[in-house]
Protein backbone atom coordinates (compact mmCIF):
# COMPACT_ATOMS: atom_id res chain seq x y z
CA UNK A 1 0.00 0.00 0.00
CA UNK A 2 0.95 3.58 -0.63
CA UNK A 3 0.19 6.45 1.93
CA UNK A 4 0.63 10.20 0.59
CA UNK A 5 -0.85 12.96 2.15
CA UNK A 6 -3.16 15.38 0.68
CA UNK A 7 -4.33 18.44 1.56
CA UNK A 8 -8.23 18.63 1.23
CA UNK A 9 -8.15 22.44 2.20
CA UNK A 10 -8.24 24.12 -1.38
CA UNK A 11 -11.35 21.21 -2.03
CA UNK A 12 -12.93 22.96 1.20
CA UNK A 13 -12.14 26.82 0.16
CA UNK A 14 -13.84 26.06 -2.93
CA UNK A 15 -16.84 24.34 -1.56
CA UNK A 16 -17.38 27.40 0.21
CA UNK A 17 -17.16 29.92 -2.85
CA UNK A 18 -18.97 28.46 -4.72
CA UNK A 19 -21.62 26.04 -2.73
CA UNK A 20 -21.39 22.73 -1.59
CA UNK A 21 -23.36 21.61 -4.46
CA UNK A 22 -20.74 22.52 -7.19
CA UNK A 23 -18.72 20.11 -8.72
CA UNK A 24 -17.79 21.61 -12.52
CA UNK A 25 -14.67 22.84 -12.48
CA UNK A 26 -12.86 20.50 -9.43
CA UNK A 27 -8.73 21.15 -9.66
CA UNK A 28 -8.60 19.83 -6.53
CA UNK A 29 -6.62 16.40 -4.97
CA UNK A 30 -9.03 14.58 -3.40
CA UNK A 31 -8.04 12.45 0.24
CA UNK A 32 -7.08 9.33 -0.98
CA UNK A 33 -4.09 7.99 1.99
CA UNK A 34 -5.18 9.50 5.18
CA UNK A 35 -8.69 10.11 6.86
CA UNK A 36 -9.91 13.63 6.04
CA UNK A 37 -10.42 15.86 9.36
CA UNK A 38 -13.23 17.80 7.67
CA UNK A 39 -16.87 17.03 5.99
CA UNK A 40 -17.95 17.43 2.60
CA UNK A 41 -20.39 17.46 0.67
CA UNK A 42 -22.65 14.49 -0.14
CA UNK A 43 -22.94 15.25 -3.74
CA UNK A 44 -19.07 16.56 -4.52
CA UNK A 45 -18.14 12.84 -2.81
CA UNK A 46 -20.75 11.45 -4.89
CA UNK A 47 -20.03 13.00 -7.94
CA UNK A 48 -15.81 12.55 -7.32
CA UNK A 49 -16.09 8.53 -6.50
CA UNK A 50 -18.82 8.08 -9.22
CA UNK A 51 -16.06 9.67 -11.68
CA UNK A 52 -13.55 7.29 -11.02
CA UNK A 53 -15.50 4.40 -10.89
CA UNK A 54 -16.31 5.27 -14.61
CA UNK A 55 -12.56 3.80 -14.81
CA UNK A 56 -14.24 0.30 -14.35
CA UNK A 57 -15.02 -2.38 -17.01
CA UNK A 58 -17.99 -2.29 -17.70
CA UNK A 59 -19.44 -5.58 -15.69
CA UNK A 60 -21.83 -6.49 -18.97
CA UNK A 61 -18.79 -6.97 -21.26
CA UNK A 62 -16.89 -8.74 -18.73
CA UNK A 63 -16.89 -12.65 -19.91
CA UNK A 64 -14.27 -13.45 -17.52
CA UNK A 65 -16.75 -13.95 -14.74
CA UNK A 66 -18.80 -16.57 -13.63
CA UNK A 67 -20.64 -13.94 -11.08
CA UNK A 68 -24.45 -12.59 -11.83
CA UNK A 69 -24.24 -9.00 -13.05
CA UNK A 70 -27.80 -8.47 -13.90
CA UNK A 71 -30.72 -9.19 -12.05
CA UNK A 72 -34.62 -8.24 -12.94
CA UNK A 73 -35.46 -4.53 -11.80
CA UNK A 74 -37.75 -6.14 -8.98
CA UNK A 75 -35.26 -8.21 -8.06
CA UNK A 76 -33.10 -4.98 -7.72
CA UNK A 77 -35.92 -3.43 -5.46
CA UNK A 78 -35.72 -5.71 -2.91
CA UNK A 79 -32.27 -5.77 -2.60
CA UNK A 80 -32.41 -1.96 -2.14
CA UNK A 81 -35.30 -2.74 0.40
CA UNK A 82 -33.47 -5.02 2.38
CA UNK A 83 -30.03 -3.56 2.56
CA UNK A 84 -30.01 -2.31 5.89
CA UNK A 85 -30.94 -5.92 7.56
CA UNK A 86 -28.20 -7.92 9.47
CA UNK A 87 -28.51 -11.72 8.06
CA UNK A 88 -27.60 -12.97 11.62
CA UNK A 89 -29.85 -11.00 13.83
CA UNK A 90 -32.39 -13.89 13.37
CA UNK A 91 -34.39 -13.02 16.30
CA UNK A 92 -35.00 -9.49 14.83
CA UNK A 93 -35.73 -10.52 10.94
CA UNK A 94 -37.46 -13.63 11.26
CA UNK A 95 -38.81 -13.75 7.90
CA UNK A 96 -35.13 -13.50 6.33
CA UNK A 97 -34.33 -16.46 7.97
CA UNK A 98 -37.07 -18.49 7.31
CA UNK A 99 -36.38 -17.60 3.39
CA UNK A 100 -33.04 -19.00 3.99
CA UNK A 101 -34.04 -22.13 5.41
CA UNK A 102 -36.70 -22.60 2.40
CA UNK A 103 -33.91 -22.09 -0.09
CA UNK A 104 -31.63 -25.02 1.69
CA UNK A 105 -34.94 -27.12 1.46
CA UNK A 106 -35.53 -26.15 -2.32
CA UNK A 107 -31.24 -26.74 -3.00
CA UNK A 108 -31.29 -30.26 -1.02
CA UNK A 109 -34.54 -31.42 -2.54
CA UNK A 110 -33.01 -30.40 -6.16
CA UNK A 111 -29.79 -32.13 -5.28
CA UNK A 112 -31.66 -35.09 -4.51
CA UNK A 113 -30.96 -35.68 -0.83
CA UNK A 114 -32.01 -39.44 0.34
CA UNK A 115 -33.84 -38.18 3.44
CA UNK A 116 -36.03 -35.17 2.85
CA UNK A 117 -36.68 -34.77 6.90
CA UNK A 118 -32.58 -35.28 7.00
CA UNK A 119 -30.03 -33.04 5.86
CA UNK A 120 -28.96 -29.66 6.75
CA UNK A 121 -27.23 -26.39 5.18
CA UNK A 122 -26.58 -22.95 5.57
CA UNK A 123 -26.06 -19.70 3.26
CA UNK A 124 -22.65 -18.29 3.07
CA UNK A 125 -20.68 -15.42 1.40
CA UNK A 126 -19.75 -17.68 -1.69
CA UNK A 127 -18.76 -21.69 -2.58
CA UNK A 128 -15.31 -20.77 -0.67
CA UNK A 129 -16.49 -20.10 2.60
CA UNK A 130 -19.19 -22.73 2.06
CA UNK A 131 -15.69 -25.19 1.06
CA UNK A 132 -14.16 -24.13 3.97
CA UNK A 133 -17.38 -25.14 6.07
CA UNK A 134 -18.18 -28.28 4.26
CA UNK A 135 -14.12 -29.52 4.40
CA UNK A 136 -14.05 -28.76 8.33
CA UNK A 137 -17.21 -30.61 9.25
CA UNK A 138 -15.50 -33.46 7.19
CA UNK A 139 -12.21 -32.99 8.92
CA UNK A 140 -13.55 -33.23 12.02
CA UNK A 141 -15.88 -35.75 11.40
CA UNK A 142 -12.95 -38.21 10.21
CA UNK A 143 -11.07 -37.05 13.67
CA UNK A 144 -13.73 -38.10 15.90
CA UNK A 145 -13.90 -41.41 14.55
CA UNK A 146 -10.10 -42.11 14.57
CA UNK A 147 -10.21 -40.96 18.61
CA UNK A 148 -13.09 -43.14 18.92
CA UNK A 149 -10.97 -46.17 17.85
CA UNK A 150 -7.92 -44.89 19.64
CA UNK A 151 -6.33 -44.14 16.35
CA UNK A 152 -3.69 -41.13 15.46
CA UNK A 153 -5.16 -37.87 14.27
CA UNK A 154 -2.66 -35.95 13.14
CA UNK A 155 -1.65 -36.45 9.59
CA UNK A 156 -5.31 -35.46 8.35
CA UNK A 157 -5.04 -35.17 4.21
CA UNK A 158 -7.48 -33.84 1.77
CA UNK A 159 -7.55 -35.29 -1.67
CA UNK A 160 -8.56 -33.77 -5.26
CA UNK A 161 -7.50 -31.88 -8.51
CA UNK A 162 -5.06 -29.59 -10.05
CA UNK A 163 -8.16 -28.41 -11.43
CA UNK A 164 -9.64 -26.80 -8.66
CA UNK A 165 -10.31 -23.33 -7.53
CA UNK A 166 -7.75 -21.87 -5.53
CA UNK A 167 -10.47 -22.02 -2.49
CA UNK A 168 -9.40 -25.75 -1.72
CA UNK A 169 -5.68 -24.97 -1.24
CA UNK A 170 -7.07 -22.40 0.68
CA UNK A 171 -8.49 -24.67 2.96
CA UNK A 172 -5.58 -26.80 3.55
CA UNK A 173 -3.41 -24.20 4.01
CA UNK A 174 -5.80 -22.40 6.92
CA UNK A 175 -7.07 -25.62 8.28
CA UNK A 176 -3.87 -27.70 8.58
CA UNK A 177 -4.85 -29.95 6.41
CA UNK A 178 -2.19 -32.05 3.79
CA UNK A 179 -3.75 -31.04 0.54
CA UNK A 180 -3.14 -34.24 -2.19
CA UNK A 181 -3.43 -32.78 -5.55
CA UNK A 182 -4.22 -35.03 -8.28
CA UNK A 183 -2.51 -34.02 -11.74
CA UNK A 184 -4.89 -33.49 -14.80
CA UNK A 185 -4.77 -35.41 -17.18
CA UNK A 186 -2.96 -33.69 -20.62
CA UNK A 187 -5.61 -34.85 -22.76
CA UNK A 188 -8.53 -33.68 -21.37
CA UNK A 189 -7.94 -31.20 -18.58
CA UNK A 190 -9.68 -32.83 -15.56
CA UNK A 191 -8.48 -36.09 -13.27
CA UNK A 192 -8.63 -38.96 -13.79
CA UNK A 193 -11.11 -41.89 -10.94
CA UNK A 194 -7.81 -44.41 -11.20
CA UNK A 195 -5.50 -41.75 -9.85
CA UNK A 196 -7.94 -40.54 -6.83
CA UNK A 197 -8.01 -44.15 -4.99
CA UNK A 198 -3.67 -44.02 -5.52
CA UNK A 199 -3.84 -41.14 -3.00
CA UNK A 200 -7.03 -41.94 -0.65
CA UNK A 201 -5.94 -43.52 2.69
CA UNK A 202 -7.30 -44.06 6.29
CA UNK A 203 -6.09 -40.47 7.01
CA UNK A 204 -8.48 -38.72 4.14
CA UNK A 205 -11.17 -36.19 5.68
CA UNK A 206 -12.71 -35.83 1.97
CA UNK A 207 -12.58 -36.28 -1.69
CA UNK A 208 -12.81 -33.38 -3.82
CA UNK A 209 -14.69 -33.14 -7.00
CA UNK A 210 -15.50 -30.12 -9.54
CA UNK A 211 -17.94 -29.93 -11.84
CA UNK A 212 -17.07 -27.86 -13.40
CA UNK A 213 -13.69 -26.46 -13.40
CA UNK A 214 -12.77 -23.03 -13.31
CA UNK A 215 -10.02 -23.39 -16.40
CA UNK A 216 -12.17 -25.22 -18.87
CA UNK A 217 -15.87 -25.61 -17.39
CA UNK A 218 -15.23 -29.69 -17.70
CA UNK A 219 -16.03 -32.24 -14.95
CA UNK A 220 -14.15 -34.42 -13.07
CA UNK A 221 -15.73 -38.13 -13.33
CA UNK A 222 -17.86 -37.62 -9.98
CA UNK A 223 -19.75 -41.22 -10.72
CA UNK A 224 -16.52 -42.95 -11.18
CA UNK A 225 -14.98 -41.31 -8.49
CA UNK A 226 -18.25 -42.29 -5.79
CA UNK A 227 -18.25 -45.92 -7.16
CA UNK A 228 -14.30 -46.39 -6.64
CA UNK A 229 -15.03 -45.00 -3.03
CA UNK A 230 -18.05 -47.51 -2.91
CA UNK A 231 -15.56 -50.15 -3.58
CA UNK A 232 -13.26 -48.76 -1.19
CA UNK A 233 -15.63 -48.83 1.84
CA UNK A 234 -16.62 -52.02 0.84
CA UNK A 235 -13.44 -53.88 0.57
CA UNK A 236 -11.36 -52.21 3.13
CA UNK A 237 -14.00 -50.13 5.42
CA UNK A 238 -12.42 -46.82 4.27
CA UNK A 239 -15.74 -44.52 4.18
CA UNK A 240 -14.46 -41.25 2.67
CA UNK A 241 -17.04 -39.01 1.99
CA UNK A 242 -17.21 -36.48 -1.14
CA UNK A 243 -17.57 -32.88 -1.13
CA UNK A 244 -19.23 -31.83 -5.05
CA UNK A 245 -17.63 -28.42 -5.64
CA UNK A 246 -20.61 -27.41 -8.01
CA UNK A 247 -20.26 -23.22 -7.62
CA UNK A 248 -20.97 -23.27 -11.14
CA UNK A 249 -23.09 -26.44 -12.15
CA UNK A 250 -25.42 -26.48 -8.88
CA UNK A 251 -28.00 -24.42 -10.80
CA UNK A 252 -26.95 -25.61 -14.54
CA UNK A 253 -27.29 -29.47 -14.49
CA UNK A 254 -30.07 -29.72 -12.78
CA UNK A 255 -31.69 -27.56 -15.43
CA UNK A 256 -29.80 -28.75 -18.36
CA UNK A 257 -28.86 -32.78 -17.82
CA UNK A 258 -31.41 -33.65 -14.99
CA UNK A 259 -30.75 -37.41 -15.99
CA UNK A 260 -27.14 -36.91 -15.22
CA UNK A 261 -25.94 -38.30 -11.38
CA UNK A 262 -23.93 -36.17 -9.66
CA UNK A 263 -25.49 -35.16 -6.27
CA UNK A 264 -27.31 -37.21 -3.33
CA UNK A 265 -28.01 -39.81 -5.36
CA UNK A 266 -24.42 -40.81 -5.53
CA UNK A 267 -23.82 -42.89 -2.11
CA UNK A 268 -20.52 -41.18 -1.37
CA UNK A 269 -21.76 -37.66 -1.95
CA UNK A 270 -21.83 -35.93 1.51
CA UNK A 271 -21.94 -32.11 0.63
CA UNK A 272 -22.43 -30.26 -2.03
CA UNK A 273 -21.66 -26.25 -2.71
CA UNK A 274 -22.59 -24.06 -4.87
CA UNK A 275 -22.42 -20.23 -5.78
CA UNK A 276 -25.55 -18.53 -5.49
CA UNK A 277 -24.10 -15.10 -7.33
CA UNK A 278 -22.79 -17.71 -10.27
CA UNK A 279 -25.68 -19.03 -12.29
CA UNK A 280 -28.04 -18.88 -9.04
CA UNK A 281 -27.94 -15.73 -11.28
CA UNK A 282 -27.82 -13.38 -7.88
CA UNK A 283 -25.16 -10.76 -7.29
CA UNK A 284 -21.99 -11.18 -5.02
CA UNK A 285 -22.02 -12.41 -2.54
CA UNK A 286 -23.67 -15.68 -1.93
CA UNK A 287 -23.56 -19.10 -2.09
CA UNK A 288 -24.90 -22.39 -0.12
CA UNK A 289 -23.35 -25.34 0.99
CA UNK A 290 -25.61 -28.64 2.00
CA UNK A 291 -25.06 -32.48 3.62
CA UNK A 292 -26.33 -35.36 2.64
CA UNK A 293 -27.33 -35.91 6.47
CA UNK A 294 -27.92 -33.82 9.50
CA UNK A 295 -24.72 -36.13 11.41
CA UNK A 296 -22.42 -35.03 9.41
CA UNK A 297 -22.43 -31.46 10.53
CA UNK A 298 -21.04 -32.07 14.14
CA UNK A 299 -22.82 -30.17 17.04
CA UNK A 300 -19.57 -29.08 18.35
CA UNK A 301 -19.72 -26.86 15.27
CA UNK A 302 -22.80 -25.25 15.72
CA UNK A 303 -22.43 -22.10 17.82
CA UNK A 304 -25.64 -20.94 19.53
CA UNK A 305 -25.96 -17.53 20.37
CA UNK A 306 -28.39 -15.97 22.20
CA UNK A 307 -27.73 -12.51 22.59
CA UNK A 308 -29.47 -11.26 19.72
CA UNK A 309 -33.02 -12.76 21.68
CA UNK A 310 -33.84 -16.53 20.70
CA UNK A 311 -31.36 -19.55 20.57
CA UNK A 312 -30.08 -19.85 17.29
CA UNK A 313 -27.55 -22.24 16.14
CA UNK A 314 -25.16 -21.02 13.16
CA UNK A 315 -22.56 -22.35 11.27
CA UNK A 316 -20.17 -19.94 9.22
CA UNK A 317 -17.43 -18.20 9.31
CA UNK A 318 -18.82 -14.64 9.07
CA UNK A 319 -21.05 -13.73 11.91
CA UNK A 320 -22.67 -10.46 10.56
CA UNK A 321 -23.98 -10.29 6.66
CA UNK A 322 -26.14 -9.28 4.65
CA UNK A 323 -29.99 -10.46 4.04
CA UNK A 324 -30.28 -9.24 0.32
CA UNK A 325 -28.86 -11.65 -1.66
CA UNK A 326 -30.63 -14.21 0.06
CA UNK A 327 -33.71 -12.43 -0.60
CA UNK A 328 -33.23 -11.97 -4.18
CA UNK A 329 -32.07 -15.72 -4.35
CA UNK A 330 -35.87 -16.45 -3.55
CA UNK A 331 -37.02 -13.84 -5.70
CA UNK A 332 -35.27 -15.49 -8.60
CA UNK A 333 -36.50 -19.29 -7.34
CA UNK A 334 -40.17 -18.11 -7.13
CA UNK A 335 -40.27 -16.24 -10.52
CA UNK A 336 -38.15 -18.09 -12.89
CA UNK A 337 -39.25 -21.47 -11.27
CA UNK A 338 -38.02 -25.02 -12.89
CA UNK A 339 -38.75 -24.12 -16.11
CA UNK A 340 -37.80 -20.36 -16.25
CA UNK A 341 -34.30 -22.02 -14.79
CA UNK A 342 -34.39 -24.29 -17.71
CA UNK A 343 -34.92 -21.94 -20.71
CA UNK A 344 -32.55 -19.39 -19.59
CA UNK A 345 -29.88 -22.39 -19.03
CA UNK A 346 -30.58 -23.71 -22.70
CA UNK A 347 -30.43 -20.00 -23.65
CA UNK A 348 -26.57 -19.93 -22.55
CA UNK A 349 -25.52 -23.52 -23.50
CA UNK A 350 -27.26 -22.52 -27.05
CA UNK A 351 -25.61 -19.33 -27.05
CA UNK A 352 -22.22 -21.00 -25.62
CA UNK A 353 -22.72 -23.20 -28.82
CA UNK A 354 -22.70 -20.79 -31.64
CA UNK A 355 -19.96 -18.72 -29.71
CA UNK A 356 -17.70 -22.55 -30.28
CA UNK A 357 -18.90 -23.11 -33.89
CA UNK A 358 -18.20 -19.60 -35.22
CA UNK A 359 -14.92 -19.43 -33.36
CA UNK A 360 -14.02 -22.71 -34.89
CA UNK A 361 -15.43 -21.75 -38.13
CA UNK A 362 -13.37 -18.82 -38.45
CA UNK A 363 -10.45 -21.04 -38.92
CA UNK A 364 -8.36 -18.48 -36.71
CA UNK A 365 -9.31 -20.05 -33.36
CA UNK A 366 -9.40 -23.51 -31.88
CA UNK A 367 -11.92 -24.59 -29.90
CA UNK A 368 -10.39 -26.36 -26.70
CA UNK A 369 -12.70 -27.62 -24.14
CA UNK A 370 -14.91 -30.81 -26.03
CA UNK A 371 -17.41 -31.72 -23.12
CA UNK A 372 -19.93 -28.85 -22.68
CA UNK A 373 -21.90 -29.29 -19.14
CA UNK A 374 -21.83 -25.29 -18.38
CA UNK A 375 -21.81 -22.38 -20.64
CA UNK A 376 -18.33 -22.00 -20.95
CA UNK A 377 -16.04 -22.17 -24.42
CA UNK A 378 -12.19 -22.02 -23.93
CA UNK A 379 -10.21 -21.42 -27.24
CA UNK A 380 -6.54 -20.80 -28.40
CA UNK A 381 -5.47 -20.18 -31.98
CA UNK A 382 -5.55 -22.42 -34.79
CA UNK A 383 -1.93 -22.09 -35.39
CA UNK A 384 1.39 -20.81 -34.03
CA UNK A 385 1.08 -16.82 -34.04
CA UNK A 386 3.84 -14.14 -33.35
CA UNK A 387 1.88 -13.03 -30.97
CA UNK A 388 0.19 -14.06 -27.94
CA UNK A 389 -3.56 -14.98 -26.22
CA UNK A 390 -2.46 -12.63 -23.69
CA UNK A 391 -1.83 -10.06 -26.25
CA UNK A 392 -5.30 -10.72 -27.99
CA UNK A 393 -7.10 -10.07 -24.42
CA UNK A 394 -5.32 -6.83 -24.38
CA UNK A 395 -6.39 -5.45 -27.41
CA UNK A 396 -10.07 -6.92 -27.39
CA UNK A 397 -10.14 -4.58 -24.29
CA UNK A 398 -9.94 -1.86 -26.25
CA UNK A 399 -13.30 -2.20 -27.37
CA UNK A 400 -14.55 -3.09 -23.87
CA UNK A 401 -14.34 -6.71 -23.72
CA UNK A 402 -12.83 -8.33 -20.51
CA UNK A 403 -11.52 -11.72 -21.70
CA UNK A 404 -9.16 -13.51 -19.77
CA UNK A 405 -6.25 -15.63 -21.48
CA UNK A 406 -4.26 -17.69 -18.65
CA UNK A 407 -2.33 -21.09 -18.99
CA UNK A 408 -3.27 -24.19 -17.58
CA UNK A 409 -2.74 -26.04 -14.71
CA UNK A 410 0.42 -28.10 -13.89
CA UNK A 411 0.60 -31.39 -16.82
CA UNK A 412 -1.07 -28.52 -19.36
CA UNK A 413 0.78 -25.80 -18.07
CA UNK A 414 2.20 -25.25 -22.08
CA UNK A 415 -1.65 -24.85 -23.20
CA UNK A 416 -2.61 -21.43 -23.17
CA UNK A 417 -6.35 -20.56 -23.52
CA UNK A 418 -9.04 -17.60 -23.67
CA UNK A 419 -12.17 -18.21 -21.69
CA UNK A 420 -15.65 -17.11 -22.27
CA UNK A 421 -18.27 -17.98 -19.41
CA UNK A 422 -21.56 -17.28 -21.47
CA UNK A 423 -24.11 -15.41 -18.80
CA UNK A 424 -27.62 -14.54 -19.71
CA UNK A 425 -26.96 -11.52 -20.65
CA UNK A 426 -24.45 -12.25 -23.57
CA UNK A 427 -26.96 -12.57 -26.53
CA UNK A 428 -26.34 -13.89 -29.51
CA UNK A 429 -26.41 -10.83 -31.11
CA UNK A 430 -23.11 -9.67 -28.71
CA UNK A 431 -21.58 -13.29 -29.52
CA UNK A 432 -21.42 -11.76 -33.07
CA UNK A 433 -20.12 -8.57 -32.05
CA UNK A 434 -17.94 -10.18 -29.98
CA UNK A 435 -16.38 -12.84 -32.26
CA UNK A 436 -16.29 -10.07 -34.98
CA UNK A 437 -14.01 -7.65 -32.76
CA UNK A 438 -11.58 -11.17 -31.98
CA UNK A 439 -11.32 -11.88 -35.49
CA UNK A 440 -10.09 -7.59 -35.80
CA UNK A 441 -8.10 -7.78 -33.52
CA UNK A 442 -6.39 -10.67 -34.47
CA UNK A 443 -5.67 -8.65 -37.73
CA UNK A 444 -4.50 -5.71 -36.06
CA UNK A 445 -1.91 -7.40 -34.48
CA UNK A 446 -0.79 -9.84 -37.52
CA UNK A 447 -0.60 -5.82 -38.93
CA UNK A 448 -3.53 -6.47 -41.52
CA UNK A 449 -5.97 -3.31 -41.81
CA UNK A 450 -8.99 -3.16 -40.16
CA UNK A 451 -12.20 -1.21 -40.28
CA UNK A 452 -11.68 2.52 -39.79
CA UNK A 453 -14.55 2.33 -37.15
CA UNK A 454 -12.63 0.04 -34.95
CA UNK A 455 -9.04 2.06 -35.26
CA UNK A 456 -8.52 2.96 -31.94
CA UNK A 457 -5.74 5.97 -30.98
CA UNK A 458 -3.46 3.01 -30.35
CA UNK A 459 -3.20 2.33 -33.79
CA UNK A 460 0.29 2.47 -34.94
CA UNK A 461 1.64 1.30 -31.50
CA UNK A 462 3.23 -1.93 -31.04
CA UNK A 463 1.33 -3.86 -28.51
CA UNK A 464 3.05 -5.94 -26.17
C1 LIG B 1 -16.11 -19.69 -8.37
C2 LIG B 1 -15.65 -20.97 -7.87
C3 LIG B 1 -15.26 -21.11 -6.52
C4 LIG B 1 -15.23 -19.97 -5.56
O1 LIG B 1 -16.52 -19.53 -5.38
P1 LIG B 1 -16.93 -18.11 -4.77
O2 LIG B 1 -18.41 -18.19 -4.79
O3 LIG B 1 -16.38 -17.09 -5.70
O4 LIG B 1 -16.36 -18.02 -3.40
C5 LIG B 1 -14.89 -22.37 -6.10
N1 LIG B 1 -14.88 -23.41 -6.93
C6 LIG B 1 -15.25 -23.31 -8.22
C7 LIG B 1 -15.24 -24.53 -9.10
C8 LIG B 1 -15.64 -22.09 -8.75
O5 LIG B 1 -16.00 -21.99 -10.03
Amino acid sequence: MVSKKVDISKLRESEKKYGKSHNRFTTEEVPKYSFPENTMSSRTVYQLIHDELNLDGNPDLNLATFVTTWMDPEADRLIMENLHKNFIDHFEYPQVNNIEERIVNILANLFNVPDESDFIGTSTIGSSEAIMLGLLAHKWNWRQERISKGLPHDKPNVVFGGDTHVSWDKFARYFDVEPRIIPIAKDHFTIKAEDVLKEVDENTIAVGVVLGTTFTGEFDPVKEINDLLVKLKKEKGIDVPIHVDAASAGFITPFFEPGFEWDFRLEQVGSINTSGHKFGLVYPGLGWLIFRHQKLLPEELKFYVNYLGDEMPTYTLNFSEGSSMIIAQYFNIMHLGKRGYEQIVDKMMGNASYLASRLQESGEFQVTNTTRHIPVVTFTFSREEDFTLFDLSYRVRERGWIVPAYSLPPHAENVTVMRVVVRENFTRDLVDIFVDDLLNAKKALRGGSIKTSQRSAREGHPVS
